[in-house]
């Protein structure tokens, strides 16, 4: 089980300092989670991305259960065992997932609006269903990617292989939807995610023995409700009264960074403070001290290791792209102000060579180097919070 003590609250905002304890480790929060979908962060072994200072991981449920299926992790020794990551740990519900196969994929969109401004137009309504999966009130039926097979997943499904996946902190199953939803569509998602996540919390359950509730996983709820204010508060304070330990903020969260704040306004407040509040799916280096200043705990983001894999270096005086030929010129490291093992040992005309040839040793340093930097910065926030600063 965790337990989540606040340290200290910012007095210039709602950031907070705090320590998050799970039975395999503590979190200084806020703090950075790096996405390991399929049980890997890309291209780095487990001991790497604890080098690269990653406190906890999030693997994808819904991958896992298709490949290698949670039988195989379970029976050997759960996900901690199995990716020799002896950290805390985190799996998310697939709820994104079934976003990402529905309508996500019939738009070509993702949640973040502002990456698809050709998709204003269209418009998705109160009866609307995706081609590629059908959403009940008892969860989702869609085709497996890997053979085409019929498969289902509901909120019972979800804890269930959560449970046989074993991380510290799970997620309840939620319906994530798109940002061009209306009023109605949302409205609709947000009864059945609240539906869902009261199932979720009985399916878990609560053990009576202590050394049963000791081991149990946390589970954490999803606030849903896109950008409309009386949804948003409405799922805040709905999931706020369930037994849950801790809040996932999840879906379309506006355009702009203004929106971002205005929405989690709505929410936070409806919120148990002593609980940990985890944001789904944002992490962007320009987000960080706004989404922390709004009372967020912790937060999952593919960023640092999906550029790095196509040659971006994150680094204190912007973003650097290897693929341009300048950098075969360039005897400085990524960043000279950066501690990590590849600043201490490579340089820019190095990795962009790299990069060039297609080396799989580009993708590593780069998100190696990338991990760091993110993990580095969400520190010195943390170290502002301790000093006033922010
Ligand atoms: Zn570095």
């Amino acid at each position: 089980m965790i337990k989540f003590e606040i340290i200290k609250k910012s007095k210039k905002s709602g950031a907070r300092l705090g320590l998050l304890k799970t039975p395999n480790g503590l979190v200084e929060t806020p703090a950075l989670v790096p996405v390991a979908t399929q049980a890997v962060v890309k291209t780095l072994t487990s001991e790497e991305a604890k080098a690269a200072k990653c406190q906890i991981l999030i693997a994808n449920t819904f991958h896992l259960h298709l490949k290698p299926g949670e039988k195989i992790v379970k029976t050997s020794g759960g996900l901690h065992e199995f990716m020799n990551w002896s950290w805390p740990l985190m799996t998310d519900s697939g709820g994104f997932q079934v976003f990402s196969l529905g309508f996500g994929h019939d738009l070509g969109v993702g949640k973040v609006m502002g990456f698809f401004p050709g998709h204003k137009g269209a418009v998705i309504d109160k009866n609307a269903q995706p081609k590629k999966v059908r959403i009940t009130s008892q969860g989702v039926f869609f085709k497996s990617p890997i053979n085409g097979e019929e498969l289902f997943i509901g909120p019972k499904e979800s804890i269930k292989i959560q449970e046989a996946l074993g991380a510290d902190i799970i997620f309840a199953f939620d319906e994530c939807t798109p940002p061009f939803s209306t009023y109605e569509y949302v409205k609709k998602a947000v009864k059945r995610t609240h539906d869902w996540a009261k199932i979720c919390v009985d399916v878990h359950g609560n053990p009576s023995s202590p050394r049963l509730r000791r081991a149990r996983q946390a589970l954490f709820g999803i606030i849903q409700g896109s950008k409309f204010e009386d949804l948003r508060s409405e799922s805040a304070k709905f999931i706020n009264s369930l037994n849950f330990d801790g809040f996932g903020i999840g879906g379309d969260l506006g355009e702009t960074k203004k929106d971002m704040a205005k929405i989690l306004s709505w929410i936070t407040p409806n919120l148990d403070e002593k609980k940990p509040r985890h944001m789904l799916g944002i992490g962007r280096l320009d987000d960080m001290e706004n989404i922390i200043k709004s009372g967020i705990d912790l937060f999952d983001c593919t960023v640092p290791t999906h550029y790095g894999r196509r040659g971006i270096a994150f680094t204190n005086s912007g973003e650097l792209n290897l693929n341009k030929s300048v950098f075969l010129k360039d005897k400085k490291p990524l960043d000279s102000k950066c501690g990590c093992s590849v600043c201490q040992n490579y340089k820019r005309n190095y990795i962009a060579h790299l990069v060039k040839a297609k080396e799989i040793t580009a993708m590593r340093l780069l998100t190696f180097h990338n991990l760091y930097f993110f993990n580095t910065f969400v520190e010195s926030l943390r170290q502002k919070i301790k000093n006033n600063q922010i």
